[in-house]
């Protein structure tokens, strides 16, 4: 079914009668030359590209809940291309001209909306850093304005210009950044690769990964066992439990990240604002709802939930930047398991078993790398070798010590990038 302003119209005439569910609910076959585990952003986005890029439409999708039920659903929906290091920096410029065409190409209302996105700085050396970001971004052939202090506040008149920890020198905005509705973004690539004969398989948890003489033979699944060509790991924070059922320990720590939404309120905030010396970003939903978060949990954990420490500490960091986010009620808070590398960039390669591919290492960041990551991983999938884009996301870069992207400068602890 092809979705337009037409059908709208006419469905509205029809009492909406004539809408079909968004993807079919197949049982597994006992075989596939492909099979993905995991239905988050990340494998629901390189299902839909080996149908659409490479014409390949005898894979699985394997979720063990529902899809999207994971980080994807969960995050705060920020999209951008603002990296310094070559490696990321035409990856995510990459993924968000991929972000720019998506409607068009799911043919589903995502959201996206480029509402820009506005890192603020608090000292001479901080903006140092944001010249050097902004010019790779130009670089890169993305977008990047300076703005001086008086430019921040025609824009976001109501911060604490002068906080006396952190009194707002400026900040660095990146106008094509912005957000999508993160769910739209599950169910449009899930729609996209079911219509293109995809078999998504929901409430089918991997349980083990067969592998015979280094070779992958298929997975064990709680609906029985699946044979596969090719098996690629997309399971987010829960990639080093996935891929330890193949025998390898990852250099993979999971960490929750909490976000918080308060109750619709007019629209205050034209721009997603991170305010980074304080671990605090913030954005305005379509709804109405303040959405913001703030940093990791610092200790590595499978819960997805959160805790007290961290709600206190990112309402502190709000209201230091935002005083005026305290008359606003917050509605809820949630957790993500984010799969955190300890350069804080991700992996798209092989594994050493033979038809074993990984995808992980998102960080906190895996929202807006979804169409650039499933594409390049499609890719890595489809033909054996690397997309361009995604070269540099080899796993042995943490054996060798060769190549390691570290965007934050904090060396190899987890939970500081
Ligand atoms: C609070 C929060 C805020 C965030 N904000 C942003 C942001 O603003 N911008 C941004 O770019 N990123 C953000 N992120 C990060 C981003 O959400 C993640 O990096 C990204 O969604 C991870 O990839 P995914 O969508 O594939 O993960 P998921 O949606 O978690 O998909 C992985 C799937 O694998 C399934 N799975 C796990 N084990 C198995 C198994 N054994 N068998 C079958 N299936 C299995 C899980 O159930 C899950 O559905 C945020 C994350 C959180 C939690």
């Amino acid at each position: 079914m092809r979705y337009s302003g037409f059908r709208v119209f006419r469905e509205g005439l029809r009492r909406n009668s004539g809408w079909q569910p968004l993807w079919r609910d197949p049982e597994p076959k006992p075989a596939y030359d492909i099979v993905i585990i995991g239905g988050g952003g990340h494998g629901l986005a390189t299902a839909y590209y080996l149908a659409s890029e490479h014409g390949l439409t005898n894979i699985a999708v394997l979720e063990k809940g529902y899809l999207g039920g994971g980080n994807v659903g969960r995050n705060t929906t920020i999209v951008r291309a603002n990296y310094l290091l070559p490696g990321n920096s035409e990856f995510y410029s990459h993924s968000l001209k991929l972000w720019e065409g998506l409607e068009g190409a799911l043919n589903f209302n995502v959201m996206h909306s480029q509402r820009g996105v506005l890192n603020l700085f608090h000292s001479d050396g901080q903006r140092d850093a944001a010249v050097r970001r902004g010019n790779a971004m130009i670089n890169q052939g993305d977008d990047a304005i300076l703005l001086d202090r008086e430019g921040v506040r025609e824009k976001v008149p109501f911060l604490d210009f002068d906080n006396h920890r952190f009194p707002v020198y400026g900040g660095l905005f990146h106008p094509r950044g912005g957000t999508a509705r993160h769910d739209a973004v599950a169910w449009g690539f899930a729609r996209g690769a079911d219509m293109r004969g995809v078999d998504l398989i929901q409430n089918c948890e991997v349980t083990g990964i067969d592998i015979e003489g280094g070779l992958v033979r298929g997975v064990q699944t709680t609906r029985g066992a699946i044979r596969a060509g090719k098996v690629g790991i997309v399971v987010a924070g829960r990639s080093s439990q996935v891929a330890a059922m193949a025998g390898l320990r990852l250099p993979i720590e999971s960490h929750v990240l909490q976000a918080f939404v308060t109750e619709g309120l007019k629209p205050c905030l034209d721009h997603v604002v991170t305010f980074g010396m304080g671990h605090f970003y913030i954005s305005q939903s379509d709804k109405g709802g303040l959405v913001f978060g703030g940093d990791l949990d610092f200790y590595a954990s499978y819960a997805a939930r959160g805790n007290l420490p961290m709600a206190e500490h990112v309402m502190e960091a709000g209201m230091s930047l935002m005083p005026m986010i305290g008359q606003a009620r917050v509605l809820r808070s949630w957790g993500g398991i984010m799969d955190m590398s300890p350069d804080g960039s991700p992996i798209i390669d092989r594994t050493p078993v033979e038809g074993l591919y990984l995808n992980c290492g998102w960080c906190y960041g895996g929202f807006k790398a979804v169409p650039g990551s499933g594409f390049a991983f499609a890719h890595l999938l489809a033909q054996d070798r690397p997309h361009e884009t995604a070269a540099r996301y080899r796993l042995d870069r943490f054996r060798t010590g060769s190549g390691l992207m570290d965007e934050e400068g904090t060396g190899s602890q987890h939970n500081l990038h």
